[in-house]
């Protein structure tokens, strides 16, 4: 399934609540153990971007707004 969209994540805003990942119906959302954040935090990332159907729920879950998507226009 070709994307509908993408996410594009303020990273060094994220505070690694985790709170976006579950919504996400696809699953593509995890947090990058592998390396923190100029906060300190372990950062959120996309896992499989190509399966992004830009339903926003991962934004709307956000409390911090660190979250912006966009929804790719029809050929
Ligand atoms: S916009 Fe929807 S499909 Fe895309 S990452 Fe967020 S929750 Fe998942
Ligand atoms: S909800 Fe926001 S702050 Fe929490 S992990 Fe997701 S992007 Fe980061």
């Amino acid at each position: 399934m070709a994307a509908k969209g993408r996410i594009l994540i303020e990273e060094d805003r994220c505070k690694g609540c985790g709170l976006c990942i579950e919504p996400c119906p696809v699953d593509i959302l995890a947090l990058d153990e592998s390396r923190t954040n100029k906060k300190g935090y372990t950062p959120l990332y996309v896992t499989d971007p190509e399966q992004c159907i830009a339903c926003s729920f991962c934004a709307m879950m956000c409390p911090d707004n660190v979250i912006t998507v966009e929804r790719f226009k029809k050929a």
